[in-house]
């Protein structure tokens, strides 16, 4: 879980890519950074905490030159440190490079290990550093061909972004696990994670980076490598559909927004229940309600309102405070719900701890009956491609029936999308998605596979 987004060709680059940051926050609030180059030299600065809390004016003035990378994270495990924000900036051969990446490599551990065998020294616990030693390696036969054999060695999800001193560089894995789209500005070039982030700063929309694509933009213009061919499993993430991305980006070609409203017709055709209204949580469920109060001819309303101003503040790793910080930000309308049979609508379960209480709340609040649908099937497997879930043990759906989640939940009736309905939904029927989450058919095999590792061929 991470956004990304380049500029290539524009006066202001850093101030742009603060923008798009902006746009992307969704995708991860950790940490944010940005890197430009002026054509000669690279400068960073990076920071903890919400893209607005890491720039002012006056660092973005600081950050001259017109080619920028930037970065928000959303760290999943190890350490939540400085030294893990991006992009990450290192000095090779009196070349600078600075890379920001969104995805999950799935050989990084025994890569790590090889380097480190053979004398590397990591700063950091991120796998973008790992791409950043590989391309040390054989940096000497020019950035295509050692991207290219950097490509052919990491396994694994990776929508990433290179900046140089005069170029900035796409590349995307062969699955094609996490978007990223190409846009032009003014005759320069923006790269992002979601089409969201280019509308907000008036980019035209191009098309996506390609699986296995490497795209080089520099003063001469545009470059386009099939580096890799595309993986005949096409593997785009479905969770981007369902809970991660922005409604109002394009991604894989679809529009988010069309498609959670589709997904909330589904459930309308799956899932009956004898209610008064259709209610999301917001915002996660928003759009699948829309879907289901259309298909169902149900009223639609808001029965819980969001506090929009929550800050990281509340976030706590505790228990009870996350109870607490499930009730600080949606808070029940007991007027709209008091007496009513509800029909609650979300996107996913996940430990079903925040849906236990959000419940809590809605009951608390006077409704005589609570059913609840979600817009994608239970989640049994955990993700290895950059989605955060927790390990087995936690994913509730991967100890418990239906059945067992409804009662823990305090619920009338719940029901899930069927995966079919989903794959309907999504327009995903083709076998292109990754769907691993549900079924636990990963894409890749999770494992290393050493034999075609370039630190066999090239020592
Ligand atoms: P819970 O009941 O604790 O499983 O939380 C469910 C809520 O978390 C839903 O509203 C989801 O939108 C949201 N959610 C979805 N995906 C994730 C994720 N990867 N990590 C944390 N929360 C998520």
């Amino acid at each position: 879980m991470c956004g990304i987004f380049g500029v290539f060709g524009h006066r202001e680059a850093a101030k742009l890519a603060y923008f798009g940051l902006y746009a992307l926050q969704h995708r991860g609030q950790e940490s944010a950074g940005i890197a430009v180059s002026n054509g000669r030299e690279i400068r960073e600065h990076k920071g903890m905490g919400l893209v607005a809390e890491v720039f002012d004016e006056e660092t973005l003035v600081q950050l001259k030159g017109h080619i920028a990378v930037g970065h928000v994270r959303y760290s999943t495990t190890g350490a939540s440190a400085l030294k893990n924000a991006q992009p990450f900036c290192v000095t090779h051969s009196k070349h600078t490079y600075g890379i920001a990446h969104n995805g999950n490599l799935t050989n990084s551990r025994e890569l790590r290990e090889r380097l480190e065998a053979q004398g590397s020294i990591f700063q950091t616990t991120i796998d973008s550093e790992i791409i950043l030693h590989l391309l040390a390696k054989v940096a000497s036969r020019g950035i295509e061909e050692a991207l290219t054999i950097v490509m052919e060695t990491i396994e694994g999800a990776y929508s990433c972004l290179l900046l140089t001193e005069d170029k900035l560089i796409a590349f995307r894995d062969p699955h094609g696990f996490r978007p990223l789209c190409l846009g032009i500005l003014n005759g320069g070039y923006v790269v992002a994670s979601e089409t969201c982030a280019l509308d907000l700063i008036q980019a035209q929309y191009l098309r996506d980076i390609r699986p296995g694509e490497i795209v080089i933009i520099g003063k001469d213009g545009l470059q386009s490598i099939q580096a890799i061919p595309p993986s005949p499993r096409q593997a785009r993430c479905i969770f981007e559909f369902i809970y991660f991305a922005r409604p109002d980006s394009n991604v894989f070609g679809e529009n988010v927004y069309l498609i959670r409203r589709s997904l909330g017709e589904r459930l309308a055709e799956e899932a009956r229940f004898d209610c008064d209204f259709v209610m999301p949580f917001p915002d996660s469920g928003n759009y699948a309600a829309v879907g289901y109060a259309r298909a169902s001819g149900l009223p639609f309303e808001m029965g819980v309102i969001r506090n929009h101003y929550v800050g990281r503040t509340f976030i706590q790793p505790s228990q009870s405070m996350r109870d607490f910080s499930v009730r600080v930000k949606l808070n029940p309308v007991k007027e709209i719900i008091r007496g009513q049979r509800v029909l609650v609508v979300d996107d996913s379960i996940v430990r079903g701890t925040t849906s236990r209480t959000r419940v809590r709340a809605i009951r608390e609040a006077g409704a005589s009956k609570i059913y609840m649908v979600i817009s994608c099937p239970p989640i049994r497997f955990p993700c290895y491609f950059g989605i955060d879930f927790p390990s087995r043990g936690e994913l509730i759906a991967a100890r418990h029936q239906v059945e067992e989640i409804q009662r823990y939940l305090d619920l009338d009736g719940l029901h899930y999308l069927s995966l079919e309905g989903m794959l309907a939904a999504c327009r995903a029927e083709d076998g292109s998605f990754c769907t691993a989450c549900f079924t636990g058919q990963y894409p890749i095999e999770i494992r290393t596979d050493l034999s075609k590792n370039i630190l066999e061929r090239h020592p």
